[in-house]
């Protein structure tokens, strides 16, 4: 049976509608399509227009009013490939600028394109530092970019002023659109394929059954379909709401202006950004476009967007504007004589980590979100709707999804003091310098360990990790927990850090890392139905954890975590915060109707790790069980008493070292806490935070999906095959695809740790590792080993020939950090403990 989805927000979705009662369709709607994309703004149609390419053309396009009459209408049309160190967002922005340049072949309407260059301005060192490593990592990914000098920026752009300038960035293809004749061409395009567009028939709700969607209700009728795409822009959060979907995005002002024309303005002037000065620049009625990105932004109707708001602009708050407007227009000082034609501000979408919402809804089965731009929506839009027609299609969105999927978020982020306080940092974030280890500011505290007091007493520095506070280093006494000015060279707190980094390889740390998604499995079915989603053996052996990981039928990986088998029917699942959702999700829906049962009790347990060769000492003195080697070795998983506590002692580390991590009741989580840290003085107990944690996994060469794996790599590539039983009973999802990659030969794709022989230069994301002098791949997350001596990360190599140890071997590796090349070694296998003896211990 069809039923209304429950609205979980202030109206009922249904339209004064009786739950459950199928409307028909007022003349001109159609009574079904097989995928219904609610919005007509450039990314709704960019979703159609895909849809159709992919011979999906049974696709209906709902849009409220009339196509664009929302944010795109006004969007300044800046089209821009350079500017980020995401390999993902670079090829966003690539197939997107190459379409719009097709576009109007194909479909007779032009789209406005001009590539005439753009500029990037890098006027202090931070933002040249910053410039230069997009700038490699760009041009790796085939971006033709040039650095320039302050006279070939004065040439290209006689107006502006260069004494202070640094360099400029110059994409000769890069340039505008005008964003209504894309968005007119992508619905032409699509049309053309027979893809249905109806505008002025709003979606007011939605149709599901059991967890799936299966349509959406207008006032015109109800319309069955087996996806729904929701592309409502700033709106999309209030429809969201209406399927129980949350998607936590919010409306931001967003301001330019726009001059008279001005002598020596023409369509042949390069767009001009200048992000330390707020703005950017570019021609528009022979006077000039000039945008802002204000540092402290403001958020607009938390509340709600008004349904009836169309081709809309917000008054303008010129109190608030005027001294960025100021900062701003001195880049061009003829502005100041230039007559204000018009002062626009209209509402854009912003999430709370600047990335778009992107994939299927985990709550509802079918339901697809491709919203919250982030004021990239025309530069992006192409791809976007590319990667959500091809997810739809064949499951596969064919790249990097997991900093983008709707599923990394939370439910409470979509609360409107949420919501409020977040916003106003996020336009900002755009312009600003991309320092490494920039905290977030605002919404701080949503989450906290029921130890953080006590953290924060021991001067924890914390960080949000996935909206927990995170310790992320400890200061000494008498220093500030902060973390000091941003730079591409070492934090103060460096030092700090390595003292930790060395605790955990001599004595004893102890670490927080409540953060992290813990789900209990219970049920008859359980150990078969993780058998059969787990590439590695979990079942069989209670008492023991088993490192994992969860494939796709492609033989890519979905997620990369821990399986405790507690009892015969009893499983603890343990993944990273990012991962939470994902992992839930996986598991609800391939066990199905079976009897295998996910409860998240995340917030039920803390998590401490007791870590390093004197752990073991530690746990010995706040307990009465046998923690020798024999008793309780490797892997060994049991509850263990500590005070008044019963705890789940897990003999695991993801750092190298003897160590174990504690699950705790969270009420008994401080007590256990005072214990541990009352035993461990006369031991050296020191606490630890997440960057000593991130610098001793990655001596060891431990992966964090996410991070340095993610869903476009095999298990294989991803150099997992350790933990893969090829021959369990019954196999496991992805099985055939391994096999299928092994029958192939060796591989020329491979993941590859890479450690700087000069121990001065930090490598953070991004720079490119090549052998031989030729790039060969970039490093995908780094931090600096202090065992080993210097910057060390990982990278994915892609050889073109087969990779194995005398192809590391012998080829002469170097990383290019900024401007300068640095020497490096390469290594298949962890650098530190390659034979995992201190594991073991
Ligand atoms: C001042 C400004 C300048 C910008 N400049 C740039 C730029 O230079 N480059 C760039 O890349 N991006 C820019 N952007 C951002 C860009 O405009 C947006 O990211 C993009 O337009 C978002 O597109 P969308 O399709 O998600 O949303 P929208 O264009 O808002 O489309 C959503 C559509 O959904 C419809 N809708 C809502 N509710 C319903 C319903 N219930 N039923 C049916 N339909 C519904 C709406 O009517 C609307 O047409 C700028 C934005 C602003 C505000």
């Amino acid at each position: 049976m069809t039923e209304p989805a429950a609205s979980s927000g202030q109206q009922p979705g249904t339209d004064g509608q009786a739950p459950g009662a199928a409307v028909p369709p007022r003349q001109g709607l159609p009574a079904r399509a097989r995928v219904v994309i609610v919005g007509g703004g450039i990314i709704g149609t960019s979703v159609a227009y895909h849809l159709a390419h992919l011979g999906w053309t049974d696709v209906l396009l709902l849009e409220r009013d009339r196509l664009t009459s929302g944010t795109t209408w006004h969007a300044a049309g800046l089209i821009a490939t350079f500017g980020s160190t995401s390999q993902t967002s670079t090829e966003l922005r690539q197939y997107t600028r190459d379409l719009y340049a097709r576009l109007e072949a194909e479909t007779g309407l032009a789209t406005g394109l001009k590539q005439c260059g753009l500029i990037e301005l890098a006027v202090e060192p931070g933002r040249l530092e910053e410039y230069r490593r997009v700038a490699a990592f760009n041009r790796h990914c085939g971006v033709d970019v040039h650095e320039i000098g302050p006279r070939e920026v004065a040439g290209l752009w006689p107006l502006a002023r260069t004494d202070d300038v640094l360099a400029g960035f110059y994409i000769p293809a890069d340039g505008r659109v005008n964003p209504v004749d894309v968005t007119m061409s992508l619905a032409k395009g699509a049309r053309m394929l027979g893809v249905r567009i109806i505008e002025g028939a709003a979606v007011t709700g939605f149709l599901r059954d059991r967890g799936v969607v299966t349509g959406v209700r207008t006032a015109g009728g109800d319309i069955e379909a087996e996806y729904v795409v929701n592309c409502a822009g700033m709106w999309a959060r209030q429809l969201g709401e209406l399927a129980g979907v949350a998607i936590p995005l919010q409306a931001a002002e967003h301001y330019y202006l726009l001059t008279e024309p001005i002598d020596g303005v023409d369509g042949a002037l390069p767009v001009l950004e200048d992000p330390a000065s707020y703005g950017y620049y570019r021609e528009e009625g022979g006077g000039l476009m000039i945008g802002l990105f204000e540092p402290v932004c403001a958020p607009w109707r938390v509340d709600a967007i008004p349904q009836d708001f169309s081709f809309g602009e917000l008054p303008p708050d010129w109190d608030r504007m005027a001294p960025y407007l100021e900062t701003t227009m001195a880049r061009i000082p003829v502005t100041a004589q230039a007559g204000i034609r018009k002062f626009f501000c209209g509402p854009e979408s912003f999430t709370p980590d600047l990335l778009p919402i992107v994939g299927e809804a985990p709550e509802l089965r079918n339901y697809f979100v491709a919203a919250g731009l982030n004021s990239i929506g025309i530069l992006t839009g192409g791809g976007i709707g590319r990667t959500v027609a091809q997810w739809i299609a064949s499951g596969d969105p064919g790249i990097d999804v997991t900093g983008i999927n709707i599923d990394r978020l939370h439910p409470y982020q979509a609360n409107p003091e949420y919501r409020a306080t977040r916003t106003v940092e996020s336009l900002g974030l755009v312009y600003a310098t991309h320092y490494p280890f920039r905290p977030t500011r605002t919404a701080r505290g949503a989450r906290r360990s029921p130890i953080y007091d006590r953290l924060a007493a021991e001067r924890a520095c914390f960080r949000d990790v996935s909206g927990w506070e995170g310790a992320d280093w400890y200061a000494p006494d008498g220093v500030e927990p902060d973390p000091g000015e941003l730079s591409w060279g070492r934090p103060h707190w460096f030092g700090y850090w390595a003292a930790e980094h060395q605790a955990a390889r001599d004595g004893v740390i102890l670490m927080d890392m409540s953060f992290m998604a813990k789900f209990e499995v219970q049920g008859q079915d359980a150990a078969a139905q993780l058998e059969r989603i787990s590439a590695n053996r979990v079942a069989g052996q209670p008492g023991r954890i088993t490192y994992t990981q969860w494939l796709n039928e492609r033989g890519t990986l979905e997620a990369d975590l821990t399986v405790t088998q507690l009892d015969d029917d009893r499983f603890f699942v343990v993944a990273s915060d990012t991962a939470h959702r994902h992992a839930q999700t996986w598991m609800r829906r391939h066990f199905g109707d079976s009897r295998a049962f996910v409860t998240d009790v995340t917030s039920g347990y803390a998590q401490l790790n007791v870590q390093g060769p004197l752990s073991r000492d530690l746990l010995s003195a706040v307990t009465s069980a046998d923690m020798s080697g024999d008793a309780f070795p490797f892997r060994a998983a049991r509850y263990i008493d500590i005070g008044f506590a019963r705890v789940l002692c897990i003999r695991i580390t993801y750092l190298g070292e003897l160590g174990y991590e504690l699950h705790i009741p969270a009420e008994q989580a401080a007590a256990v806490y005072d214990r541990l840290v009352a035993a461990g003085r006369p031991l050296g107990l020191r606490h630890a935070g997440l960057k000593a944690l991130a610098s001793l996994r990655m001596e060891k060469g431990y992966r964090d999906y996410g991070h340095d794996i993610d869903n476009t790599d095999t298990v294989l590539e991803a150099g997992l095959g350790f933990a893969v039983a090829m021959d369990k009973p019954g196999g496991f999802i992805g099985r055939d695809a391994v096999l299928a990659q092994k029958a192939g030969g060796p591989l020329a794709r491979r993941l590859v740790q890479v450690l700087l022989a000069d121990p001065e230069p930090l490598l953070f994301h991004a720079e490119i590792v090549s052998r031989n002098g030729k790039p060969a791949g970039y490093i995908r997350s780094a931090s600096y080993g202090f065992t080993l001596g210097g910057a060390v990360g990982l990278a994915m190599i892609d050889a073109g020939q087969p990779i194995d140890q005398a192809y590391v071997a012998s080829g002469e590796w170097t990383v290019q950090v900024g401007a300068a090349v640095h020497e490096a070694t390469a290594s298949l296998r962890p650098l530190y403990d390659p034979a995992g003896k201190r594991v073991q211990m």
